[in-house]
């Protein structure tokens, strides 16, 4: 039954064996992200047989439900009220609130289990962590005395909310507050994650700074590019995962609406422009699976527009028919909505 999401899980395997060999080569672990697609377990069985490192997700339903034998890391900095599970279900958590950890340490503490965080710092691009010119001494004592709480590194997040591309320049911050913790302290922090897809230019140029060990990567995985400039990867897949519908309607129709226009059924109002009459098709597919802005046509197709359960296409080239379906590539907010919706029928292929 249409709407399918099509999922091929040798070009995921393909993916994640080129970057991960790359990354280990270069002396980096990797933690293979896997929050767009849900943890879905077929995509898991295929991260368990490649060299990736951990298992990383924002959600702990999903590291609940994981089958593997790969460490589990909690992405997303952990609810207050879900201390209990973060210790049961991952083996590492990032975080950024004392209270939080202390929280965590004292489930640990119950279940007679070490849980380790990696202390996260804000450098600029305005999400999660410890602001990286605020004072974070007293903090990382704090967490040194607590007794089922490990300090195993401390990490940062960037071009995720505020845009900002990792440079030498925004990851010397970083050293600086690696080295003042290791000299202040007298410790060796184990693991320094220095970021997601959008450090992968910098590995490439031989950039990225060797005093970070870790990456936690999954839009290049899925999507087979960096996410600093957005450029595919060479050698890598950006179909993975992709989208077909059906179509259920063809029909010459203007390219304007007629009659005293109002609002559209999102209450914006739509503008339109006047391309005289032209070939539409209707697809079933809508914004209950996905917004029509993430689904890239193939040649010969140009999106028009969708409302909740009707995608209105334009057909510019080739021979379509009531019943034919259309297959779309993705981007990364399209694979997230079409994993998401419970409407979307998933096909595995080899
Ligand atoms: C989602 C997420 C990642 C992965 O980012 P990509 O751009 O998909 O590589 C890494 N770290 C954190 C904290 C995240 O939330």
């Amino acid at each position: 039954m249409l709407p399918k999401i099509h999922i091929h899980l040798k070009k995921y395997q393909e993916n994640i064996n080129y970057l991960t060999h790359l990354a280990h080569m270069y002396g980096l672990s990797v933690m293979v992200v896997s929050k767009v697609f849900c943890a879905d377990q077929e995509l898991i069985n295929v991260i368990n047989l490649t060299q990736v490192d951990m298992i990383a997700d924002s959600k702990i339903r999903n590291l609940e439900k994981i089958n593997t034998l790969k460490p589990k890391v909690l992405l997303r900095i952990p609810q207050l009220s879900e201390a209990l599970d973060v210790v049961k279900y991952s083996d590492i958590s990032l975080n950024s609130e004392l209270d939080v950890i202390k929280e965590l340490n004292e489930k640990a503490k119950f279940m007679f289990k070490k849980h380790k965080i990696i202390l996260m710092f804000d450098l600029g691009d305005l999400r999660e962590g410890i602001y990286y010119k605020d004072h974070y001494q007293h903090i990382i004592e704090d967490i040194l005395s607590l007794e089922y709480i490990e300090l195993y590194g401390i990490g940062t997040n960037l071009t995720c909310y505020g845009g900002v591309i990792p440079t030498v320049e925004t990851l010397d911050k970083l050293r600086h507050i690696k080295e003042n913790i290791e000299n202040a302290f007298n410790i060796k922090l184990d693991m320094i994650s220095g970021g997601n897809s959008s450090a992968l230019p910098m590995l490439f140029k031989e950039e990225l700074p060797k005093f970070i060990t870790n990456l936690r990567m999954g839009e290049a995985f899925v999507l087979g590019r960096e996410t600093a400039y957005g450029t595919l990867i060479p050698s890598m897949h950006d179909d993975v995962f992709t989208c077909e519908a059906e179509v259920i309607e063809i029909k010459d129709k203007p390219s304007l609406p007629e009659g005293e226009l109002g609002m559209d059924a999102f209450g914006q109002k739509v503008q339109f422009e006047d391309k005289g009459m032209m070939k539409r098709a209707i697809l079933g597919i809508g914004r209950q699976e996905v917004d029509c802005k993430h689904l890239i046509p193939p040649e010969g197709i140009e999106i028009i527009g969708c409302s909740s359960d009707h995608l209105i296409v334009s057909i510019i080239k080739g021979n379509y028919h009531i019943g034919d379906s259309i297959t779309f590539k993705l981007t990364y907010g399209g694979i997230l909505s079409l994993m998401t919706s419970p409407y979307m029928k998933r096909v595995y292929h080899e």
